[in-house]
């Protein structure tokens, strides 16, 4: 491990000077602070919270870091679920929350250029108040753009869109030294050496400071509509699928849910929107799907064939949300997915892995039958359009050292057979402090020297977000 230095009383006047005074320490930093969406991955509170409000603050901040081999944890919401913005080692956290602008539309090049702090949902508003689309849509809103970029942050609409990747263009981002570089242009192409702007996306904070970003936009599509799709069992469900994909239908959104987690959302929320038996048949697993075109009757052309075409597949009906309030009700439960499982669970965590799409239905099978063999309560549901599957370990029951046990066992089987079948160890959370191991497993040996090689290069001190991807310190992770 490098060698860190504790933040002395004259740090601390120095970093006030360089924040312009944005900085609080001891009892003036609230607890969220010590901890993200996921505290079993560990609570810390660091030393010194900093709010920076311009580039030249985090600039000034990383360089007296850097000089004092302080480490430095970079982070938006701490809406996160892998403990990827929790101060392991104490030192500085730099909150970006506040550099939470939106700088200038660029209508010609469709590109807008925002400060990290602007949450999604900002964005996403303001983009819909002009007839535009920020296309990403992951399902917490409220996180930090900046954070959403650290983590490639995937959602709903990955399935037609891509992931938030896809959307970044350019983006400032100050190194650990305090050096500020641009990283990226304006423009749809390139071929222009290695791809550090694509190093910095998903990098969970490891690698620099990100204090702008340009991001691509698009025309909002003209019409969309959602079908609640149900079906008498999961394996039926996703089977129809590839069949949806291979008929070009081309969804927005592609969802899987069973039953019981949509009995556990529609209870949190107070409002029940999904069948649970039709014509005397008890419904075990839904599709929620969205489509979207150019105008109504592109549209309509487009759930003619979708209706058909699940039918055929298995579908017992098909629920058409076509009103922009049925279209929100029907993504209202599926949007509290986590926090309907929060609130009725003591003991929880995540394995959000990638599979190939053909393999999603065995795998779950698999995941939940070796679930009950740990003695562990399994809930899954996921992006059924990617593959990308969100499968949550609970207990009510054990103690809290049993249940971090079991669900290592867990993960080590289920993580090894996702891998066996070519899938990978996350598909949208990242690593952060929750998934070293495993990724470890997951890549090799190799891989993971020259992910660490590559962080050498851009913070040879070591100092940005330590414990965290590929860089494990002993005793904390
Ligand atoms: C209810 C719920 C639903 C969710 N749904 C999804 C989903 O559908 N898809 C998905 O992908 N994720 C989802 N997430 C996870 C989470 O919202 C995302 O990971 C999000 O991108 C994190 O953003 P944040 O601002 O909260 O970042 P934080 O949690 O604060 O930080 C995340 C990482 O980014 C780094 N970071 C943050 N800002 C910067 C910066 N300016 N420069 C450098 N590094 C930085 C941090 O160091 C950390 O490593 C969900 C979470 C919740 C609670």
């Amino acid at each position: 491990m490098a060698q860190y230095n504790q933040v002395t009383p004259e740090i601390i006047e120095q970093l006030k000077v360089a924040a312009n005074g944005h900085v609080y320490v001891g009892e003036d930093i609230n607890e969220d602070y010590m901890r993200d969406e996921m505290p079993i991955y560990g609570k810390k509170m660091p030393d010194v919270l900093i709010q920076p409000l311009t580039t030249e603050e985090v600039s000034a901040v990383m360089k007296i870091c850097n000089d004092n081999l302080i480490p430095v944890t970079p982070r938006g919401a701490g809406t996160g679920l892998v403990g990827a913005s929790v101060a392991v080692l104490g030192g500085v956290m730099l909150d970006t929350q506040k550099m939470n602008k939106i700088l200038e539309y660029d209508y010609e090049n469709m590109v807008v250029r925002v400060q990290p702090g602007v949450l999604l949902n900002d964005l996403a508003e303001d983009c819909v108040r002009q007839g535009l689309l920020y296309p990403p849509d992951p399902g917490e809103k409220f996180a930090c753009l900046g954070g959403n970029v650290s983590t490639n942050a995937g959602g709903m609409r990955a399935v037609k869109y891509g992931a938030t990747r896809d959307y970044v263009r350019a983006m400032k981002v100050v190194l650990a030294n305090g050096e500020v570089v641009d990283f990226g242009a304006q423009v749809s192409k390139t071929s222009t050496g290695y791809s550090l702007i694509n190093l910095m996306v998903g990098a969970e904070g490891t690698l620099g400071v990100i204090t702008e970003l340009t991001l691509k936009i698009i025309p909002a599509p003209k019409a969309v509509v959602s079908l609640i799709i149900p079906f008498e069992d999961l394996e039926t469900a996703i089977s129809t699928v590839p069949k949806i994909k291979m008929a070009q239908l081309d969804p927005q959104a592609l969802e899987f849910m069973e039953r019981e987690i949509i009995l556990s959302s529609e209870r949190f929320i107070g409002r029940e929107t999904f069948p649970k038996s039709l014509d005397g048949q008890e419904i075990g697993a839904y599709l929620l799907v969205t489509f979207d075109g150019k105008d109504e009757e592109e549209l309509n052309n487009v759930v003619e064939q979708a209706c058909e075409l699940v039918l055929e597949a298995g579908a017992i009906d098909v629920l058409v949300a076509d009103t922009s309030t049925k279209i929100k009700d029907a993504w209202a439960a599926r949007s509290s997915f986590l926090e309907a499982i929060e609130s009725e669970t003591k003991l929880l965590d995540e394995c959000d892995v990638v599979v190939p799409i053909n393999k999603i239905a065995e795998f779950l099978t698999f995941a939940k039958e070796f679930g009950a063999e740990c003695g562990l309560e399994i809930k899954s549901f996921g992006h059924a359009g990617d593959g990308n599957l969100h499968i949550y370990q609970c207990s009510n029951d054990l103690e809290e050292e049993e249940f971090k046990r079991r669900v290592d066992k867990y993960f080590n089987v289920l993580y090894k057979r996702a891998t066996e079948i070519g899938g990978l160890v996350s598909g949208e959370h990242g690593i952060g402090r929750g998934k070293m191991k495993y990724l470890r497993e997951c890549l090799g040996e190799t891989s993971i020297n020259l992910m660490f090689g590559i962080k050498k290069v851009f913070d040879p001190n070591l100092i940005l977000n330590p414990g965290k991807v590929c860089y494990p310190i002993e005793g904390v992770d």
